[in-house]
């Protein structure tokens, strides 16, 4: 069972939230200069690790806030969480 603390609503079971996406991913700086390139690589290319990997993650049935977690994707242990604009890579 995957524990995610939400910032907001304390510990929940990861049943109450949605996988939002890939938070290590950066919208180009300045989307008029970015190139078609720049925009495929933003959009649809992913990496897929083995261990820590930040993620965005939706309390759907809570807060409905978004939530940044590290989690490990081999043992899927919550690292750290916080706030979208948190800087969570000290706790890699
Ligand atoms: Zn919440």
């Amino acid at each position: 069972m995957i524990r995610i603390t939400c910032p907001h609503c304390g510990p929940r079971d990861h049943d109450e939230f949605s996988y939002a996406g890939d938070a290590g991913k950066l919208r180009p700086a300045d989307p008029e200069a970015a190139s078609a390139e720049d925009w495929h690589r933003y959009v649809y290319l992913r990496d897929n690790p083995r261990g820590p990997h930040l993620e965005f993650w939706h309390h759907v049935q809570g807060c409905r806030a978004y939530v940044k977690v590290l989690r490990d994707t081999a043992t899927h242990e919550v690292l750290a969480t916080g706030l979208p604009q948190d800087d969570l890579e000290a706790a890699r």
